[in-house]
């Protein structure tokens, strides 16, 4: 009774937006107040059965940290350049200005770099990596794939191409999952090569993406493998209760999907590689702790204000994913942050896979030298809520469950607990593009698939900015942020007949 009224007594603000999400999400297919009623027998026997046995094996340290197990053991770029040099002084002009040092802004650092030509500088209002990037699980994915894609593009199809016949709405929910799928394959081999040829020391290692399927889901993952093994993209496909048990150490009763080609690294490492590889040229500067407050279009150039003052730039990048709608008002409720959060703990089940994604039905798992990472949620916040560090303990002890529930029961101990906000659009489909027609460009909406779409869509934005040719993995038609706003006026893609 003590752990049911700890539990009780414990429920926050955020443990309530949450429910709502797993309300809406975990029986499909229903009336709301059916999946109501579900959803309080469901809680009620998390609360009072499942949650207390679990947690008879767990317990959590005095204090849990906030900070997220990858920046635990400090930041080398913390605080640059002032750290070390206080005197610096924040230049006046650029050709680009690069806001938000994540995946996104890193990998527009790395390309520019390589490239040896004019002058970029990165600001970053906190420090490189204390974004979702430096808060993730750390899978380097191959995309959502194909089948999911259209899934998600499919509905807003239907709302925003209501004058297309349905048959050509499916098509074109096709041709976006493709689109996506040859963009993300080639992302993903991308990041691979580059860790590869810089020696990159982040810990990546290639052994895929177990994602956990029950019975009701096996016809629906049997037709996702082959909608995408037809469209010629065959990452995507199973493994039998055996080879899951092999592989990652999950004892489940039935297939469960397989990405074979996902790959894990240190996410915070990755960020601060490419950095480090970026500023080492003179063509990137870093600023960190320098918040972009306003910028202005000044014709033939933008003036960006900043806490550290005024700088004047030709082209502009934001890497600000689920921030994005704080200083571009036009993005509010098109481009949302929506909190996910995960927990270390020392301990932890010792049969679970290394290196390797794990996913049940409602959590991640992961193991680490000392101990694993587990962690959910997909709840929409406000949009100034963006970054919001705010974890749910009701969420954190539902996943201890799931944890034993999957991989047998196993002391642990919880020392780190933090969540992070992805950004996501109405169709969960990434949005790489100008913003203004001019020389504003956003990479975001990755739907928390950022390692997908970052570091091939940094290529694509600085080879648009620099004039040099190339494969466009990112046409317009599908990937201008004119899809989700202005979707009357987007200029969508012909529909590909056979
Ligand atoms: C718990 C969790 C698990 C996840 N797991 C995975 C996973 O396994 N694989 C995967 O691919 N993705 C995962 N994601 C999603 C992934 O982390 C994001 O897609 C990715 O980090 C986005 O990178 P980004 O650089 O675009 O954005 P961010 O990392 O959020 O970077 C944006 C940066 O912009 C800065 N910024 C914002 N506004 C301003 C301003 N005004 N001035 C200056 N700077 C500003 C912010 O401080 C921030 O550092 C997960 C996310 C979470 C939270």
């Amino acid at each position: 009774m003590k752990t049911v009224l700890g539990l009780l007594l414990g429920l926050r603000r955020h443990d309530l937006r949450a429910a709502r999400t797993f309300i809406d999400t975990m029986f499909p297919g229903v009336s709301l107040p059916v999946r109501f009623v579900r959803f309080l027998v469901w809680a009620l026997g998390q609360i009072f059965f499942t949650i207390p046995r679990a947690l008879s094996s767990a317990r959590f340290a005095r204090p849990v940290s906030r900070t997220p197990i990858w920046l635990a053991a400090g930041n080398p770029l913390a605080n640059h350049p002032w750290g070390n040099d206080p005197n610096t002084s924040l230049p006046t002009d650029a050709d680009v200005v690069v806001i938000g040092a994540g995946f996104t802004g890193a990998g527009c650092a790395y390309h520019w770099a390589k490239a040896g030509q004019g002058r970029m500088l990165v600001l970053e209002m906190e420090d490189a990596a204390s974004g979702a990037s430096g808060r993730n699980e750390g899978l380097v994915v191959m995309g959502r794939y194909f089948a999911m894609v259209r899934d998600t593009v499919r509905p807003y199809l239907d709302k925003v191409r209501a004058d297309l016949s349905c048959e050509d709405r499916n098509a074109l929910a096709e041709q976006f999952a493709a689109r996506y799928s040859q963009s993300a394959y080639k992302n993903a081999d991308l990041v691979e090569t580059t860790v590869r040829a810089e020696g990159y020391d982040c810990d990546y290692a290639r052994n895929g993406w177990i994602q956990t399927r029950d019975e009701s889901g096996q016809q629906a993952l049997a037709e996702s493998i082959q909608a995408g093994a037809i469209a010629g993209f065959d990452d995507w496909t199973s493994l039998s209760p055996a080879e899951v048990l092999e592989k990652g150490g999950m004892r489940v009763e039935h297939s469960a999907g397989f990405s074979r080609r996902a790959a894990s690294f240190h996410p915070a490492k990755w960020v601060w590689s490419l950095l480090q590889t970026a500023i080492a040229t003179p063509h990137v500067d870093l600023y960190s702790r320098t918040k972009v407050l306003n910028i202005t279009d000044q014709g033939e150039d933008y003036t960006i204000e900043t806490s550290r003052g005024t700088i004047r730039c030709r082209h502009i990048i934001n890497a600000t994913e689920s921030y994005t709608a704080i200083l571009h008002a036009q993005f509010r409720d098109k481009l949302n942050p929506v909190q996910t959060q995960a927990a270390f703990g020392r301990g932890g089940p010792h049969n679970m896979g290394k290196h390797i994604g794990l996913s049940g039905k409602r959590g991640f798992f992961g193991r680490h030298d000392t101990g694993v990472m587990i962690g959910s949620d997909a709840t929409q916040l406000p949009y100034h809520l963006a970054g919001n560090n705010n974890p749910s303990r009701f969420i954190s002890k539902f996943l201890i469950g799931e944890m034993h529930r999957y991989f047998g029961r196993s002391p642990i101990e919880i020392t780190h607990e933090w969540s992070g906000t992805p950004g996501f659009t109405a169709d969960e489909f990434p949005v790489v593009g100008l913003i203004d027609d001019k020389r504003q460009y956003l990479i975001g909406g990755m739907c928390g698939s950022g390692t997908a779409v970052s570091f091939n869509g940094a290529r694509h934005v600085v080879q648009q900015i620099l004039g040099i040719d190339g494969p466009d993995d990112y046409p317009a038609a599908y990937y201008a942020p004119t899809r989700i706003l202005d979707p009357d006026n987007h200029p969508w893609p012909e529909i590909e007949r056979p």
